[in-house]
């Protein structure tokens, strides 16, 4: 078993990692406390507790939380976890939660994610989701995966992006809607409710070498770029969507368009 890297990015918000001795995705998971519930983006590459205890970790987490904010909560102190996308490495830790008690776990189907997030248009109707004095808007994102959405917490001002963006292999599955997707964040980003500061995704597959990957299936990263990217990143992959070609490199990502990777 190998335990989870959390990183308190503040009081009342947490990065975990599930680390890549236990699987190579290694995938980013974030825990957002707010006064009425808590929300945990993405569940893991895994449903073995005993390979990324994620059940345990997220458990301890939420009684240090509690311990530290006596006052501020209700009992039983909801849990709901969301996705930012449908793919395995993001959902894989479902089971590990179900029966948890006081959690609720959000489908990962579009229609499941719209109906429970409330989207009256879909993708572009971006809503909000509050965790009590802790307002989140979602915004839809497909065209990477079509259930993908996007969570900006105006708190702390993160756009967490999942897959749609990172310092990493953009994965374009579905070009239009992905276009429409970053236009969409772009967007949102120049009129927000609160100050976009910083764009968080869910792997990191960049090396601090610009326009260097290390390629899938790694395990061993030593030079990682950093995860975090400034909210002008979207603008580059903007900019990058309209080159020609199934991959277009960058200093920071690389495109990847799959239509085209799997036409020539
Ligand atoms: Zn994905």
């Amino acid at each position: 078993m190998t335990a989870a890297e959390v990183t308190w990015l503040n009081d009342d918000t947490v990065q975990l990692r599930q680390p890549k001795t236990s699987h190579w995705e290694a995938p980013f998971l974030f825990l957002l406390f707010g006064r009425n519930r808590a929300i945990l983006l993405d569940s893991g590459a895994t449903a073995d507790e005993a390979v990324f205890p994620l059940r345990s970790t997220v458990e301890k987490l939420i009684q240090t939380w509690l311990r530290r904010n006596p006052a501020r909560f209700i009992r039983p102190y909801p849990l709901v976890v969301a996705h930012t996308h449908a793919h395995g490495d993001h959902i894989a830790g479902d089971p590990l939660l179900a029966d948890r008690p006081g959690t609720t776990l959000v489908g990962v189907t579009p229609a499941e994610v719209i109906s429970f997030f409330g989207f009256p248009t879909w993708p572009d109707a971006v809503v909000e989701f509050d965790l009590g004095d802790r307002v989140l808007d979602v915004i839809g994102a497909p065209g990477h995966e079509s259930s993908a959405v996007v969570f900006f917490d105006r708190a702390t001002g993160i756009l967490f992006t999942g897959d749609t963006v990172c310092p990493g292999n953009l994965y374009v599955r579905d070009r239009s809607p992905f276009v429409a997707t970053i236009d969409r964040l772009i967007r949102f980003r120049d009129a927000p409710p609160a100050p976009v500061r910083t764009v968080l995704g869910a792997h990191i597959e960049m090396s601090t070498e610009p326009g260097v990957d290390y390629p899938s299936g790694t395990v061993d990263q030593p030079n990682e770029a950093p995860l975090a990217l400034p909210p002008s990143i979207l603008d580059d992959i903007r900019k990058a969507l309209r080159k020609p070609g199934k991959r277009v490199v960058r200093d920071r990502f690389i495109v990847v368009d799959e239509a085209r990777a799997e036409a020539s």
